[in-house]
């Protein structure tokens, strides 16, 4: 690097980059190579403290309702208000909270928030087990998970194989097929617009929940080993191995399928259940939390998991021998601090036209025959239903009511969009994703001072040699901040705007 630079008299970026030596590198930004050099050093220098990552990622999570459950935990009055963002309650729009009367749940990864990596850990190596017995190699039981590769809201293109990271317009950020990261002319070869279309879902399967993440490393993993092992022979679509073809899309309908067999058949719940200590967070503060919100409306938990494994998540996040506060009262079943509960909820389906709501045997963990059409009584645990049979049941209308859930298609734009309830997204990569963007605020202002810089000097110098026959009005009139963006497409565009206008 040093002889590079010094060969193209290039400022030293042997050290670290600070305020002082961005300045350093404005006054010598003269000329465009120097300044994508300067721009891929500030770029690295994100990279490394992980920034980039997150600046990819903002754009996706942008125009989400975003907040985290703990911050919930945190607003109590006996309770200190850390500073700390990844504490607060974030809204996109503002929220009577004097006018909810019903505060909703789902259980899985909100009210039960599963231990990473340990739990994706656990669904990574169940699925394996099962597509090895189902007839994929043996050699697949040697892959093990690593928490830095997946990351939640990643698209699988069912047709190259490739995971791919794409903004809210579905333009292609990062291209990965196995574990080779694609440049952009590889990427241009199988996506000439850098572009997909996510409405195309038999092609495109949007991994967006945090059970996706043992998969999405899983489809890596497949790829990686299939495409580079000798025995198979390489095509654009898939693996031969002889006379067998395999295409990337049969990998990943097995991959979707052992998942789902795995969570609805296989041993994923049990082993969970074996060792709870390991997979599920307990937090200490959640029965208050209940208590609190029980005391200014109704509290009632809808969740897909059967009664069975609900009953025993709930009772292990509920084992306290106090109650809500401590000391002072005695402890409660974690039935008590819901007034509605619903199992089998089939979200998103629960928020269109349902399913039969039945009643659960307590006893027994079974359901009794026949739809359930009785009032709402305390100590009942339903099954099934929609959101509009639990409206009436809680005597409560959709904007009545404030539902907390993980996942962004079954719990949030569903209810929402359908039901017109109030939204609480529980997104917990906000809270690095807000780490990131504190801690290093200074750096991005830094950037963004940068980019006006160059903008201006651009303006200054390069507009008019680049347009002469556009004049110096152009040049004053493209003010510095909507011609930084736009800068690399002007030169390439050179000819073509010379040429227009002449
Ligand atoms: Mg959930």
């Amino acid at each position: 690097m040093s002889t590079c630079n010094e060969k193209m008299n290039l400022p030293d970026f042997s050290h670290s980059i600070d305020a002082a030596n961005i300045k350093k590198y404005r006054r010598e930004a003269n000329h465009s190579h120097r300044r994508h050099v300067i721009r891929r050093r500030i770029h690295s220098e994100l990279a490394q403290s992980g920034a980039t990552h997150h600046v990819r990622q903002r754009s996706m999570d942008a125009d989400v309702t975003g907040a985290l459950l703990k911050s919930l935990l945190h607003v109590t009055s006996d309770l200190q208000f850390p500073a700390c963002p990844a504490t607060k309650v974030f809204v996109n729009r503002s929220l009577a909270m004097e006018k909810i009367k019903c505060f909703g749940f789902d259980m899985d990864y909100t009210l039960a928030v599963y231990k990473s990596p340990e739990y994706e850990a656990l669904g990574f190596e169940l699925t394996v087990e099962r597509l090895v017995n189902i007839g994929y190699p043996q050699e697949l039981l040697s892959f093990e998970y690593d928490p830095s590769f997946p990351t939640r809201g990643l698209v699988f293109d069912a047709m190259f194989g490739n995971l791919l990271k794409v903004d809210a317009y579905g333009n292609i950020l990062v291209c990965v097929h196995g574990f080779n990261f694609m440049k952009g002319p590889e990427i241009r070869e199988q996506y000439p617009n850098k572009f997909i279309q996510r409405d195309d879902t038999e092609r495109f399967y949007i991994l967006n929940t945090l059970f996706n993440l043992p998969e999405t490393y899983l489809y890596a993993c497949l790829v990686d080993f299939f495409t580079n092992c000798a025995r198979y022979k390489r095509c654009e679509t898939g693996v031969k191995d002889g006379d067998l073809y395999m295409s990337f899309k049969s990998m990943f309908q097995d991959v979707r399928e052992a998942m789902d067999w795995v969570h609805m058949q296989g041993s994923l719940k049990s082993k969970t259940l074996e060792n709870l200590e390991k997979y599920v967070v307990k937090e200490p503060r959640l029965p208050l939390l209940l208590s609190r919100m029980k005391e200014v409306g109704k509290v009632f938990l809808a969740t897909n998991s059967d009664y069975n494994y609900t009953n025993k998540i709930m009772k292990y996040l509920f084992d306290y021998p106090h109650g809500p506060k401590v000391p002072g009262t005695s402890h409660r079943p974690w039935h008590s601090y819901f007034d509605l509960t619903v199992v089998d909820a089939r979200k998103p389906l629960f928020f269109a036209e349902g399913t039969v709501l039945r009643q659960v045997d307590l006893k027994t963990g079974h359901l009794k025959i026949g739809t359930y059409t009785g009032p709402l009584q305390h100590g009942i645990v339903y099954s099934g239903g929609s959101s509009d049979m639990i409206c009436d049941l809680l005597g409560a209308k959709g904007k009545d009511i404030l539902y907390i859930g993980d996942h962004i298609f079954g719990d949030i734009l569903k209810s929402k969009k359908r039901q017109g309830w109030r939204t609480f997204l529980v997104i917990p990569e906000l809270a690095q994703e807000l780490h990131v963007w504190t801690e290093k605020s200074a750096l991005f202002e830094e950037l963004q001072g940068l980019d006006i810089f160059l903008a201006e000097l651009y303006n200054a110098n390069g507009c008019e040699a680049a347009f002469p026959a556009m004049g110096t009005w152009t040049a004053a009139a493209m003010s510095a901040r909507t011609l930084a963006p736009c800068k690399r497409e002007s030169r390439k565009s050179r000819t073509t705007w010379t040429c227009a206008t002449a």
